[in-house]
């Protein structure tokens, strides 16, 4: 009787062609040579162990235990044994660590997110603790608040597990998540604590309504002191530890666990604070602005997870191409089949490219080691990475299931799952217009940002020579060249113009710029005996809408309903 193998995968590092061949491109030999045996361990555990422990835990949750038998209130949440896994694994192999170290100086990044890209796709999106305990640790390094750096980021950046802790990130109010600057909850100086006269000690008192990874122990979150001003101003950077000695939660209740469309291992909490003590991080007022160094890195993470998730479904999508058969024939050797995966792959490639330049760049601002135009480029490829890779994320893995029929909708195949996983990549750390409006306001009034991208683009295309380039090269420009006639025309027109067509113009930027790293990697690739495959990757990517400034948007008048 016929019995179809499933999909599987090897080692994650070493069956990677295009991570590796980007390493190879960019990192200078002698720090590849020394961070590989740590990229090829966690390929390994990726595809073997870790990757059999995804699949064994799949229909566990973490659980909420709000009162115990005799009554007491003790909100403790039992994680499940992957994630317990995967938090231990992620400590010991410096996942944060390796970016705080700094071993590989402004490659440091690059290895440390090359490391998230391996690790994200067995673990169900442990990637979420690690993103904002990664963005506390670089804002209370910037912070220059010495005793919270003292007292946090060893344990933060600390590859021992028992030391190691995780952050969260609290936020989102009822009022809003884009528009915390509504946020409700008040600190009040906590008088009692502090008999010298200044208030180093406040206590919160407000609903927190999407807390992610509350198993962490600290968090940051913004607050307005009693007295500020309404706005974004008023409010206040606050840093807080979850429990107290005895384990207990420090005056705040988890109200539920938000049961959620995906990222299911992730306990994505709703909270109340009833006097929660948190102490400033720096400052009373300039909250939402003195919390972005977390922002920035957790859409980098954002823009890795996508990737890898990418990845993930297309590595096993061909594995499975050569273990199914359909009208006589491997699906391996059916044109149609192997055109649709290599559109998938076009999309991961370009989608890759973006995320690692943005690691490259946070790296090089890092160890102080950027120029003003790439510091202006980074500013403005964030939001366009976040948002770009997360659309192409959700287009990807959606597509790639089709590739298996009917198992690719099974559950206990793993694959729907991530699926749902990936929907919430264009949602959580800003939304797609949230950051296409973002991304206008990085173009700043002279419009430093957007010559940053076109003196890159040109760069890339600059190295470009072969002939089967030029039709990709056209594509960029026009695009490009498309973007600034729509950008100046929509700026005239007035503000509801400009923002009702920011979405279409940044993916345009987005999908340029990929397709100009994609084109720049494949010249390399030809000229180091690498895979000529890359080329029909541009060719393919350049055909498959890279301009999205519509005819609508060009349109003079009102915004359509
Ligand atoms: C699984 C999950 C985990 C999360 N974890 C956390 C967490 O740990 N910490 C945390 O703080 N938050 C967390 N969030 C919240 C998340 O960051 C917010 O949901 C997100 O930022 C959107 O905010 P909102 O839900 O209030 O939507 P809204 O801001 O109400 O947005 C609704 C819609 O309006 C659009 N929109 C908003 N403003 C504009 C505008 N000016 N112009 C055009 N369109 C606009 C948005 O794009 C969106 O489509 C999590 C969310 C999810 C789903």
């Amino acid at each position: 009787m016929f019995q179809q193998a499933p999909p599987t995968l090897g080692n994650q590092y070493e069956d990677d062609s295009l991570l590796r061949s980007y390493l190879e491109r960019n990192v200078p030999a002698d720090t590849l040579r020394e961070i590989e045996p740590a990229l090829a361990e966690m390929g390994r555990l990726a595809g073997g162990d870790l990757y059999q422990m995804q699949l064994a835990d799949r229909l566990n949750e973490p659980v909420l235990t709000q009162w115990d038998a005799w009554g007491n209130r003790v909100d403790r949440i039992e994680l499940t044994a992957l994630w317990r896994a995967a938090e231990k694994i992620a400590a010991e192999h410096g996942v944060v660590a390796a970016a705080y170290e700094q071993k590989h100086g402004r490659f440091s990044r690059v290895h440390q997110c090359a490391l998230a890209y391996l690790f994200t796709p067995s673990t169900d999106i442990y990637s979420c603790p690690l993103a904002m305990t990664d963005g506390a640790a670089r804002t209370l390094l910037g912070s220059g608040n010495q005793s919270l750096i003292e007292r946090a980021v060893p344990h933060l950046t600390s590859r021992d597990p028992q030391e190691f802790w995780t952050a969260g990130q609290w936020m989102t109010e009822l009022t809003g998540g884009s528009d915390v600057a509504t946020s409700e909850t008040i600190a009040k100086p906590d008088l009692t604590q502090n008999s010298e006269g200044e208030t180093r000690n406040w206590r919160l008192y407000g609903r927190k309504w999407f807390t992610s990874a509350v198993s962490s122990q600290i968090a940051l979150t913004l607050a307005r002191p009693e007295g500020n001003p309404p706005g974004g101003r008023g409010l206040a950077l606050f840093y807080l530890e979850l429990r107290d000695e005895h384990g207990r939660l420090r005056n705040f209740t988890i109200d539920r666990l938000k049961d959620k469309l995906g990222t299911r291992k992730v306990p994505t909490a709703e909270l109340t604070l009833d006097g929660t003590p948190a102490q400033l991080v720096l400052g009373t007022t300039d909250g939402v602005r003195n919390i972005t160094p977390v922002l920035n890195l957790t859409r980098l993470w954002n823009g890795i997870s996508a990737v890898s998730l990418m990845r993930r479904v297309v590595a096993l999508a061909l594995d499975y191409a050569h273990k199914r058969s359909a009208f006589g024939a491997l699906l391996s050797e059916k044109p149609l089949h192997l055109d649709t995966l290599a559109g998938l792959q076009a999309e991961t490639e370009g989608a890759f490219h973006l995320a690692f330049m943005v690691a490259e760049l946070t790296g090089r601002a890092e160890t102080k080691e950027i120029d003003e135009e790439q510091s202006a480029l980074l500013r403005l490829l964030t939001p366009l990475m976040k948002l770009t890779t997360g659309k192409q994320a959700v287009a990807v893995v959606s597509e790639a299931l089709e590739a298996f029929g009917g198992a690719g909708y099974v559950e206990d195949t793993g694959l729907p799952q991530l699926l749902r996983d990936a929907q919430v990549l264009p949602i959580w750390e800003g939304t797609t217009n949230v950051l296409a409006l973002d991304a206008l306001r990085a173009l700043g009034t002279d419009d430093r940002a957007l010559k940053a991208l076109n003196a890159e683009v040109s760069r890339c295309l600059g190295s470009v020579h072969d002939q089967r380039f030029a039709e990709p090269r056209r594509v960029v420009q026009m695009a490009l060249a498309h973007a600034e006639s729509w950008l100046a025309a929509a700026r005239e027109a007035g503000t509801p113009k400009l923002e009702a067509g920011a979405r279409r113009f940044a993916l345009t930027l987005g999908r340029a710029m990929e397709l100009a790293l994609i084109c720049r990697h494949a010249q390399w690739l030809l000229e180091n005996g690498g895979d000529v495959r890359a080329i029909s990757a541009a060719r393919r990517f350049a055909a498959s809408g890279i301009d999205l400034i519509t005819l609508t948007d060009s349109l003079p008048g009102a915004v359509q309903h």
